[in-house]
């Protein structure tokens, strides 16, 4: 017996048919969309960079790898060992050892594991003498971790090998100051303001009345 017996049977059927069609046309538009896609991007320069072959220029304020640095007027080394960049650190990956001296201390051993390093720059807020910089470069590239454990010859080692970047740790504390003008207008509590005798100054002799008569 046939299945078509009435004509609710045929639209049914014709509805069907219809639905297919409208599928199919979907499932073509869709893979035309995504060759067009993929003949676009065949055709478009590549906009990546072929590293290390090709060097990219950094940007000014660009912050990379850390590093230790001499005094620019004595050419000593600025880091005295006082190990606030230690202290400081979240990972714990610095390790500094005084010497003390007896004009200054210095760093007897200084070690850094850069493979473990947050790249926050605390270290270098920090550092008191700007003996600690991060570098505007990053091309260290290495496929042996312990390369990446830098002594302190290693670290003044990159300081000379690469720009410095701008940033250094009295640069740093004086931007997350108060501007300068702020400063003069709100004097910090304690501070007598201009023309205000501190507390405990005996304040000016007025001068005393004079008497009606001459002497
Ligand atoms: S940048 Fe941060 S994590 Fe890295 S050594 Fe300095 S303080 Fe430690
Ligand atoms: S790098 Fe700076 S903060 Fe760290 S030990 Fe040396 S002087 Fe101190």
């Amino acid at each position: 017996m046939s299945e078509i017996q009435t004509a609710a049977d045929v639209r049914v059927l014709h509805d069907k048919s219809r639905r297919t069609g409208t599928e199919v046309s979907v499932i073509v538009r869709a893979i035309l969309g995504a060759m067009r896609i993929t003949f676009k991007n065949l055709f478009r320069k590549p906009v990546t960079v072929h590293y290390p072959t090709k060097e990219r220029v950094y940007p000014d304020r660009y912050r990379g790898l850390l590093a230790l640095v001499y005094e620019e007027d004595t050419g000593e080394e600025a880091c005295i060992g006082c190990r606030l960049c230690e202290f400081v650190c979240p990972p714990a990956v610095i390790k500094v050892e005084m010497l003390k001296g007896e004009k200054r201390n210095y760093a007897k051993a200084f070690t850094l594991e850069l493979y473990a390093c947050e790249f926050c720059e605390l270290c270098v807020q920090v550092c008191p003498t700007d003996a600690i910089v991060m570098m505007k470069s990053f091309d260290m590239p290495t496929t042996d971790r312990r390369e990446m454990l830098l002594d302190k010859d290693r670290l003044h080692a990159i300081g000379q090998e690469y720009p410095r970047s701008w940033a250094t740790g009295n640069k740093l504390r004086d931007m997350q100051g108060p501007p300068k003008m702020a400063r003069a207008e709100h004097p910090a509590p304690g501070t007598p303001a201009s023309g205000t005798p501190a507390p405990g100054t005996p304040a000016p002799s007025t001068p005393a009345p004079t008497s009606g008569g001459a002497a």
